[in-house]
């Protein structure tokens, strides 16, 4: 079956690949920074990154935790590392610990790393992942990547408008992916009650991303893609708009000219 989501986003540094729709399933894979953000169901791609940030313990962020270890083990690949907020990390031990006991296997392959606010990890080639809090329902890590003193990228994984006050540092990456599940007029209770973004708190510190690429994720599946690109364009101020991305396949990455 091909997934309709599934899309690849060149930034000029690097590429991303992935798909993020909300409450369904979040991934994204960057094979030049030797990492994976998120790893939703864990198709087949994401099994093969060394190194997954998992921004929190919800479902459609981590599904796939015990097929990404299985997996690892079946094809002796060396040790992946899966890194998650530090409250979740005896759970998700326990959970891998369950399907060992299940299976009657052992998951030697995979190591459960758990990560608090300040905390950083190096990655590959020099670089280093720094952890920064979002704010939502569950404890929620935000990461920014680092290389020598420039910030990279910076993904907010699932949050509400709180960390716009939270983390400054969100807002000077290079790359932002920013969680954006609520676009239409009337949803905005809808954003507050879950604690999810709605592109109007994007639009309210429009002025404040000095980011060369805000990539909007996680868009609730009550949208079809052709409606997200039109009503963000619509919505978008103008500030915003050359720099704007979707994460979503072509042909609704961009929001176009506007009017
Ligand atoms: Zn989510
Ligand atoms: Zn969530």
């Amino acid at each position: 079956m091909i997934d309709k989501d599934f899309f690849t986003l060149d930034t000029g540094r690097f590429r991303i690949e992935g798909r993020s729709r909300s409450g369904h399933e979040t991934y994204y894979r960057i094979r030049e920074l030797g990492i994976a953000l998120d790893l939703g169901r864990c198709p087949d791609l994401i099994v093969s990154a060394p190194q997954v940030f998992v921004t929190h313990a919800h479902v459609d962020h981590c599904a796939g935790l015990a097929f990404y270890a299985a997996q690892r083990h079946l094809q002796r690949m060396p040790v992946g590392r899966i890194y998650v907020p530090a409250e979740a990390a005896d759970g998700v031990r326990e959970l891998l610990a369950l399907h060992e006991r299940l299976a009657n296997t052992h998951f030697d392959e995979v190591e459960v790393v758990g990560l608090a606010e300040g905390d950083a990890v190096r990655i590959p080639r020099g670089r280093e992942v720094r952890v920064h809090r979002s704010t939502h329902r569950v404890p929620t890590n935000a990461y920014e990547i680092r290389e020598s003193d420039a910030s990279l990228l910076f993904y907010t994984g699932d949050t509400d408008r709180g960390i716009f006050e939270r983390c400054e540092a969100m807002f000077k990456s290079e790359v932002l992916i920013v969680e954006c599940s609520f676009i239409e007029d009337g949803d905005q209770a809808r954003a507050l009650k879950y604690r999810h973004v709605h592109f109007d708190d994007i639009a309210d510190v429009a002025e404040r991303f000095e980011n060369r690429m805000v990539v909007l994720s996680h868009f609730s599946r009550r949208y079809g893609r052709a409606e997200i690109r039109d009503e963000i364009g619509r919505r978008c101020p103008a500030v915003l708009r050359d720099r704007l991305w979707l994460a979503l396949p072509e042909p609704f990455q961009r929001v176009g000219g506007g009017d």
